[in-house]
């Protein structure tokens, strides 16, 4: 994980041992473990040579939990403890669930008070990040199996829309299957990387995801081994069952079914989707049903096949053209399609999605492997097993990037998530008539004040000419380059006086630090808004006083009496002794004071067409 820090000059990597590390693709339908083993990344099988594990948990009557095929089995005959398709609700609230839940075959707790929906097994309520968790434990008990060793950490994937509380929800679970996440990656960046598009310098690379119940497509766009998300789209009920859907459909009118029950019409799903794998190999397959006393048998070939899913097909291509609307480019300008997912072997999606793109889609590793190899590459990489010149992927910030304002608060520049490369300016201005320098702090993290985040750099912009407070206007530019590079510019901008500061990235630390970092900035909000109240108002009485100061000692003797003068100044030194002792609220209350105060004093300095207002702005900066 990135994250910037100044570096040591003259640092070097010290050597270290080799670290077991796995990438995992988390799937609605299917999940997989991928690791590199004498230098070859691949997927691993189960015992039974399998490599897909359905993401499927049975909660069982004796207590044991099913993962995969076996709780697969359960599904029909005890589909109420038989959890499916749980990617769906992840990180979602009882709310979101609305529109999922009569997609979802089990049963949410009704009453449940936290916002975290639980569904009601046999063996209790469950959450989401539990069912995931025990899909990652089994798939982590595989990877260790077969290396021998335990994991040193992992890579897990997730969609690229994948929201905070989705991706937070994602590293609960690992946590919960005690793994340690070097980092979560996109599911579009992991099948690039297995395919080593990320060693290419540049390109556009369109992503299509054809899943058993979603549609995915992204637009990535890799520059100098970096990957920008520049849109996605799809549509989260697509997919694969689909085709089975319409192949049943079409086995119900060639059989002359009428009354179709839940039991035929699994059985009519399970004969459609052996059909359809059947057609991405064969011309033609026989379908044969036992309907009741009769058996029934039909041929379908692919020509009647691709007829059934043309629709599905020309949906696809609809959310395509639409992600590359929202990301601004044209299709002849994709340099490369990578296909992922089941349902991108049927030769008809290929071949659609060729000529809708003008280009030959890239297939030669298996569709449902490629994410997951993608990741474990990775995560060979961040377990440090690479040589430093094999470069680290960045392709989001993992924390925000920020800059100390008066008062010891965070302001953000760049949010975490943004992907890189990014600059971001912000305009500051100084504190103080004739201010000639200003010290800027470079701090990463989430929370409100400067202290709780992690300090990158300190320098100093010196040579702002002298100006009344609030009158300069310095340019703060931070910019993270492809390489993960973050370089700070501060510039005046009327004098063009300029300074800067490169900061290196170093990984030190660790996802869990970051996990606590952003967890301690939710758990500490509402202290932060007081804390950062307080800091506002101590940085206003300053303000306040600094402006009423200056202005005193230009002309207080001139337009004010000498009981007015004392008056004003007696409010004065009462703000000054509250700002370090008082609360944000009796400070705002000393501040209004002193502004009360000085009315009649301000009046008299705007009548005598004084350019300096007590606020300290310069009037011509006021329309700013
Ligand atoms: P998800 O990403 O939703 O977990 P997968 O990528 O594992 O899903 O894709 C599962 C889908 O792929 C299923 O609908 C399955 O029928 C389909 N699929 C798998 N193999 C083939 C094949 N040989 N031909 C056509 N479809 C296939
Ligand atoms: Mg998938």
């Amino acid at each position: 994980m990135a994250l910037l820090q100044i570096s040591e000059p003259g640092q070097t990597t010290a050597p270290h041992q080799r670290n077991y590390a796995a990438g995992i693709d988390l799937g609605t339908t299917n999940s997989l473990v991928a690791v590199n083993r004498s230098g070859k990344t691949d997927t691993l099988p189960d015992s039974e040579g399998r490599h897909l594990l359905p993401s499927v948990v049975h909660y069982a009557e004796n207590g044991k939990i099913l993962v995969g095929h076996a709780a697969q089995q359960k599904q029909a005959s005890d589909p109420l403890n038989t959890i499916s398709s749980v990617k769906r609700i992840m990180g979602r609230g009882i709310e979101d669930l609305k529109s999922l839940s009569n997609r979802l075959p089990y049963e949410f707790d009704g009453n449940s008070d936290t916002h975290v929906p639980r569904i009601h097994t046999r063996q209790g309520n469950v959450s989401a990040i539990e069912v995931s968790a025990e899909i990652l434990k089994n798939l982590a008990h595989r990877a260790e199996q077969s290396l021998g060793e335990p994991l040193s950490g992992v890579v897990i994937t997730v969609p690229a829309y994948f929201d905070d509380a989705q991706r937070q929800a994602t590293r609960d679970a690992a946590r919960l299957a005690d793994l340690n996440v070097y980092r979560l990656l996109n599911e579009p960046t992991a099948a690039a990387v297995a395919y080593g598009l990320d060693q290419n310098p540049d390109g556009l690379i369109a992503i299509y995801d054809l899943g058993g119940g979603t549609f995915d497509i992204s637009l990535l766009h890799l520059n100098k081994g970096v990957f920008e998300v520049l849109a996605t789209g799809g549509d989260s009920a697509l997919g694969g069952d689909d085709m089975d859907h319409a192949i049943a459909e079409w086995l119900i009118g060639q059989a002359g079914i009428g009354e179709v029950d839940a039991l035929l019409f699994r059985q009519l799903m399970t004969a459609a989707r052996q059909a359809k794998e059947a057609l991405t190999d064969a011309d033609s397959t026989r379908i044969e049903l036992t309907l009741g006393e009769q058996d029934f048998s039909v041929e379908m070939d692919r020509a009647t096949f691709n007829g059934l899913i043309d629709d599905l097909i020309k949906k696809t291509l609809m959310s395509c053209r639409r992600a590359l609307r929202d990301a601004k480019i044209d299709k002849d300008e994709i340099d490369n399609v990578v296909m992922v997912g089941g349902s991108t072997r049927v030769p008809r999606v290929q071949q659609k999605v060729g000529e809708f793109f003008g280009c030959e889609p890239l297939t030669d590793l298996d569709p449902d492997r490629v994410v997951a190899i993608g990741a474990a590459i990775q995560a060979d990489v961040l377990a440090g097993n690479k040589p430093d010149s094999d470069m680290l992927l960045l392709d989001v910030l993992p924390l925000s990037l920020c800059i100390e304002t008066m008062g010891g608060l965070s302001e953000k520049i760049i949010a975490r998530n943004t992907p890189i490369p990014v600059a971001r300016a912000q305009e500051f201005t100084t504190f103080k008539d004739g201010q000639t320098a200003m010290a800027i702090h470079v701090v990463q993290g989430e929370r409100e004040l400067v202290s709780d985040c992690r300090s990158l750099a300190h320098f100093e912009l010196r040579g702002i000419p002298p100006m009344a407070a609030g009158a300069a206007r310095i340019k703060v530019t931070y910019q993270v380059d492809a390489d993960g590079l973050l370089s700070v510019t501060a510039e005046e901008v009327h004098s063009g006086v300029k300074s800067d500061i490169v900061i290196k990235p170093s990984y030190g630390l660790t996802d869990q630090e970051i996990e606590t970092m952003l967890r301690d900035s939710m758990s500490h909000a509402k202290e932060d808004i007081e804390a950062r109240m307080l800091a506002e108002q101590q940085v206003e009485a300053r303000r306040v006083i600094e402006a009423l100061d200056s202005a005193l000692a230009q002309d207080g003797h001139e337009l004010l009496t000498d009981e007015e003068y004392a008056n004003i100044q007696k409010v004065r030194n009462e703000l000054e002794k509250q700002i370090d002792v008082a609360n944000s609220e009796q400070l705002k209350k000393a501040i209004k004071a002193v502004e009360a105060a000085s009315e009649g004093y301000v009046e008299k300095r705007m009548n005598a067409s004084v350019r300096q207002v007590l606020s300290g702005k310069n009037i011509d900066q006021v329309d700013v």
